[in-house]
């Protein structure tokens, strides 16, 4: 089942709660400060003990003050205009989460836009991105896990519901 959702992801009812993080898992501004604040003081502990994540891939700490279980850090590419890899490394991001996800046995994830605040990426393409990658999940037969995509404004979720729209049908 994949949901689009519209608020604050740390308020979401997810197994997995996925945080666009950046590469020295430092915490910051946008989703990254509110899953720190949400998930409290440990959370910063967990991520310096597992130091840094190169862009594209995926760390794992526990959820602590959050209600899911895990929290999955990804870093997502910085939008440079498309021709640096932005494209694959956001792909990227999606696919570990997600097969992290099916190894580690959880029944949902909830993934905010990843790279579409501070880090640019042009929404339209970033959510095509992120339903492709769901879809080829999907496809391949993993368990049947709930999906969720957390908009922070409604724009964002009217591109998610659009572009869904027709993989639903499928
Ligand atoms: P990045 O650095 O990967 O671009 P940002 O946190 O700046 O990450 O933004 C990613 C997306 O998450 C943006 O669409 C932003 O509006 C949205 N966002 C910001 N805060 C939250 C939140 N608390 N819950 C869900 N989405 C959020």
């Amino acid at each position: 089942m994949v949901e689009v959702h519209l608020g604050d992801i740390t308020r979401l009812q997810a197994d997995v709660i996925v945080n666009a993080a950046n590469r020295h898992l430092a915490g910051g501004g946008g989703v990254d400060g509110a899953v720190h604040r949400a998930a409290g003081p440990e959370l910063s502990q967990a991520c310096r003990e597992i130091g840094c994540c190169p862009v594209g891939e995926v760390r794992a700490t526990p959820a602590f003050s959050l209600s899911a279980k895990r929290i999955y850090h990804t870093v997502g590419p910085v939008w440079r205009g498309g021709n640096l890899g932005e494209p694959e490394l956001l792909s990227s991001c999606y696919r570990q989460c997600l097969s992290l996800a099916r190894r580690e046995g959880m029944g949902s994830i909830a993934f905010p836009a990843i790279s579409c605040g501070v880090y640019d990426y042009p929404p339209e393409l970033a959510v095509e991105i992120a339903l492709e990658q769901v879809q080829d999940h999907l496809d391949r037969g993993s368990p049947p896990f709930e999906i969720l995509f957390c908009c922070f404004d409604e724009a964002m979720a009217v591109l998610y519901r659009q572009q869904l729209e027709p993989l639903v049908r499928r």
